[in-house]
């Protein structure tokens, strides 16, 4: 049975309060035996080093290597990188054996998944590209917005073991996830409640390689919105789902910017006083830093892209289901947008700015009917995307399972949704609006 098998899989769990780490290390870990213990002075040590600026590789190794040593150790380290290409703060190991004069072996880390070890040998030096060690475990988070969304995860004490950049990491796949659900931006409500289930490979230090949300439940205004990640030919090119195996993306995505990106000095109204709500003119203005990625929220082709009196820069397009979207005050566009593109959904198409007429950086959105009139782009929901195939019932039915007990055993806010209760999911819903 699947959900025995996955259970088994997650068995190791740390539980940190409402937070659960379930961790799987891949049982390919040698039986070391035991010897008896043997004395011997060590036959080498370890200097660590990192890069400062302006400093090459030359430079440290000019103190224990000869120059032809050196030059051999280059052309080594150059098979795999070139050693112009080395970041100041670039970790180095030296390995020396006997006495400082002696270097046997160098690591020089490349990236946090790539390290190249140079070891001597009888012709010179011999190079190759070891790979950092990964795991891969769950995390298991739940949470209530307090203020904001951001601040209700960075700062969940429960995620105290995941690096800083990476819990960013994992707002921006809830982003990307309920993307075509709600704008975190504009609708998070104080005591919204989340929960999510992350698969993630983790390095040695903690940090992440990779992750994906395998489910997320956000209640948002008394109404629950479900994402289920589900890859029905497991080539990793799967999409998410909703409890009843539609899809969750739609025709548009509900803002043209990254959550991340977006400044809160827009929700409490300190920002564009005058022109802060749609309705005072027909448009949502989005507080973000100078550059930031403008994504197209729909399919379809670029009918303008100039200046334009008040706008400034601003790109409009032209989309098959008889709406226009407008961005403005753009700082530059997209070089290879031009007037005729065509474009995807969250195709980048130009760069935030305060051209035209604009007290600060920021996007200025619009949504238009064919005939002009304007929308409010949260009140427009035309679905997209193909639900689950009818030949992947079984597996999806499989996958549902195992992915709504994840959350389940999550403790904390939210209500409980139970396989039970899936029936009824339609007429909760219809209850909540
Ligand atoms: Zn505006």
């Amino acid at each position: 049975m699947f959900r025995e098998r996955l259970i088994t899989k997650l068995w190791v769990t740390v539980a940190l309060g409402a937070v659960l780490t379930t961790s799987c290390v891949p049982d390919t870990q040698p039986d070391a035996g035991s010897l008896d213990a043997v004395y011997a002075n060590p036959s080498e040590h370890l200097e660590l080093l990192s890069l400062g600026r302006d400093q090459t590789l030359g430079l440290l190794l000019d103190r224990v290597l000869s120059a032809n040593d050196q030059a051999a150790l280059l052309v080594a380290f150059r098979e795999y990188q070139s050693p112009r290409r080395m970041p100041a703060g670039t970790e180095l190991v030296f390995h020396y054996l006997r006495d400082d004069q002696w270097l046997r072996s160098l690591d020089v880390v490349v990236n946090a998944d790539e390290t190249v070890r140079l070891t001597r040998n009888d012709l010179g030096w011999h190079s190759e590209l070891v790979r950092t060690p990964i795991y891969v475990d769950t995390l298991l988070a739940s949470g209530k917005i307090e203020t904001v969304l951001w601040s209700a995860v960075v700062n969940n004490e429960h995620l105290g073991g995941v690096p800083f950049e990476d819990r960013n990491s994992l707002i921006d796949e809830l982003d990307q996830v309920f993307q075509w659900q709600v704008d975190f931006s504009r609708q998070i409500r104080v005591g919204d409640t989340y929960r999510f289930a992350f698969e993630r490979e983790v390095r040695p230090d903690g940090s992440m390689r990779s992750g994906r949300l395998l489910s997320a439940e956000l209640v948002n205004s008394g109404t629950p919105y479900h994402a289920i990640w589900f890859d029905s030919n497991k080539d990793g090119e799967g999409s998410y789902f909703d409890l009843e195996g539609n899809s969750v993306r739609r025709a548009f995505l509900l803002k043209p910017l990254a959550y991340r990106r977006i400044s809160s000095r827009y929700s409490n109204s300190r920002f564009h006083p005058i022109l802060n709500t749609w309705r005072a003119h027909r448009g949502v203005d989005y507080a973000a830093d100078a550059g930031a990625e403008i994504m197209a929220t729909s399919d379809g082709v670029v009918t303008h892209r100039a200046w334009k009196g008040s706008f400034g820069n601003t790109v409009e397009i032209q989309h098959p289901n008889g709406f226009v979207t407008r961005y403005a005050h753009l700082s530059s566009f997209r070089s290879g947008v031009q007037l005729g593109s065509r474009v995807k959904q969250s195709e980048i198409i130009g760069y935030v700015g305060m051209t035209g007429q604009a007290t600060g950086n920021h996007l200025h959105y619009e949504m238009m009917k064919r005939n002009g009139e304007h929308m409010d782009p949260l009140a427009v929901d035309l679905p997209a995307g193909d639900p689950v195939p009818s030949d992947d019932q079984v597996r999806w039915d499989e996958d549902l399972i195992t992915r709504v007990d994840l959350l389940e055993s999550i403790p904390g806010a939210g209500p409980v949704i139970g396989l039970g209760s899936l029936q009824s999911q339609d007429d909760k819903q219809g209850g909540a609006q």
